[in-house]
């Protein structure tokens, strides 16, 4: 692993620095080798194991922890940073750089009251979604290992304390530019400073002038609005949507209570302390943009309101246009060219699909993989049988028929639909089993579920089980945040 120290060099007043302190008795838990190969790393190591468990140096790493701020559930707060993740360095990749981050490497500046330490099933379902998520094509930070240890740490019982090993384009959040806005931190230099820096690494293609930094914000706009498309298109809930887990790059970042939904609910809630449903799975576009205004907000003295505001406006129209090309792929539909009044008709028969399958309880994943088998020039189809209100699902059916047109080559048209409807999600009971089974000693579970959702659109027919819907037990599990 080759490191550089672009941010640590450039950015000296963003961090503090601090040195991770070491798990005892680390071992691999999970490793990710396309994530590996990202930074050039061929196979695990027990060198790399003594690093990564920061019970060595590793050659090159610079160790710090970022300052930032945000709005947690609405409210501002204007000191965060990170609690338990400190990044390495930039490591060199055939792709570009990434971050490396310890999550779980101990305490730091802004640790509060926590002990930066994180707990094996957090590190562990870390690890599985941001895996799962990239092979959905969604975007996302990644991760390259969980290190497990024998390391005691206390929740609500005693638990033992893993390290994920996150890998980041950036780690630059909403929250660091809310830090830096205000005066007594030396705004607009330091601001200057930080979206400079951002748009060299990032977004080298742009100039950092006033034509640049309009561009720049435009991008980050369309860039979240496209994220927040794929996770609505795909039935993900991030579940803590606050300005500090939001990135510059509009990369999935900083997960938590996550979950993909199983039965599908417009208004489903994964996080145990967002009783009110701030960051409902439906709450997740409008919250986008409310958090794209706060981040607006912030550069409001480093860029003029005109052009911060003509970005914002483009929120809505680039998210409705990303998740109508999702959505169609995954009914099938096709466009000439996207008139406005096709776009909203398609979304009506999008939604009237959605609200069938909310009504009738049906599982988001398990209903849009069915059309892979459904034969759209017949007049019965293989979704029918899903549905209790069979009349409902007959009218909506044939205004999709309808929409849909006669298919020619309807072989081709169902492996297709395969492509873009996934087999297999991380459905939050598979995480807690395999989560069961580490704490057990087996990691056969994990590795497993690894392993299929690397390859969510294939079959896979000797993994069909871990495409059932949830036992009683595991429907609708709500996580918590403490981790
Ligand atoms: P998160 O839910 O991971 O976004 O965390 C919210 C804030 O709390 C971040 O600033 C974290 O760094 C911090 N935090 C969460 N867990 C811990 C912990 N165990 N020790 C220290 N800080 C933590
Ligand atoms: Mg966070
Ligand atoms: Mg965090």
């Amino acid at each position: 692993m080759q490191l550089k120290q672009d941010f640590f060099e450039q950015l000296p007043e963003f961090y503090s620095q601090v040195f991770p302190l070491g798990i005892s008795n680390p071992h691999w838990l999970a490793w990710s080798q396309d994530a590996a190969d990202l930074i050039n790393i061929d196979a695990p190591s027990e060198a790399l194991l003594q690093g990564l468990s920061a019970n060595a140096a590793v050659d090159g790493a610079s160790y710090y922890a970022q300052v930032y701020s945000g709005h947690q559930f609405g409210g501002y707060s204007p000191q965060l940073g990170d609690g338990r993740s400190i990044i390495l360095g930039e490591a060199l990749g055939p792709q570009g750089a990434w971050d490396v981050a310890l999550k779980g490497g101990g305490p730091t500046p802004y640790s509060r009251h926590g002990d930066g330490r994180a707990v094996m099933r957090s590190a562990v379902r870390e690890f599985l979604v941001s895996e799962a998520l990239h092979h959905l094509h969604v975007p996302t930070t990644r991760a390259l290992a969980v290190i497990g240890s024998d390391l005691p740490v206390w929740r609500e019982t005693q638990e033992t304390a893993a390290i994920t090993v996150r890998l980041a384009k950036s780690h630059i959040r909403f929250g660091h530019f809310e830090y830096f806005c205000h005066s007594e931190r030396g705004a607009p230099d330091k601001l200057t400073q930080l979206l400079n820096f951002t748009i060299k690494q990032h977004y080298p293609e742009l100039s950092c002038d006033a034509a640049g930094y309009k561009a720049w914000f435009t991008r980050v706009v369309a860039n979240t609005a496209k994220m927040i498309a794929h996770w609505q298109a795909k039935g993900f809930a991030h579940g803590v949507m606050n300005t500090d887990n939001m990135s510059i790059l509009g990369d999935s970042f900083d997960f938590g209570p996550f979950a993909f939904l199983d039965t599908f609910k417009e208004d489903f809630i994964c996080n145990h302390s967002d009783p009110e449903g701030r960051y409902a799975f439906g709450q997740q576009p409008g919250i986008g943009l409310w958090n794209l205004q706060r981040l607006a907000q912030a550069l409001s003295p480093i860029i003029p309101s005109d052009d911060l505001v003509a970005a914002l406006n483009q929120y809505q129209v680039v998210l409705v246009q990303e998740y109508l090309t999702l959505m169609r792929a995954k009914f099938g539909l096709v466009v000439g060219d996207s008139t406005e009044a096709q776009d909203n008709l398609d979304l009506e028969l999008m939604g009237g699909f959605t609200r069938l399958m909310e009504r009738n309880q049906l599982d988001y994943t398990n209903t849009w993989r069915r059309f892979g088998s459904v034969d759209p020039n017949a007049n019965t189809s293989a979704l029918r049988d899903d549905f209790i209100d069979v009349n409902g699902f007959d009218t909506w059916y044939q205004a999709y028929q309808q929409r849909l047109g006669k298919v020619v080559d309807v072989a081709q048209w169902q492996a297709e639909r395969n492509q873009v409807n996934p087999k297999y999600i991380l459905r939050n009971y598979l995480a807690q089993e395999a989560i069961v089974a580490v704490e057990e000693g087996n990691l056969t579970p994990l590795h497993e579920l690894q392993q299929v959702l690397k390859n969510p659109f294939n079959e896979q027919a000797e993994f069909a089980h871990l495409a059932k819907r949830p036992p009683d037990w595991g429907q609708g599990l709500i996580m918590s945040c403490s981790s």
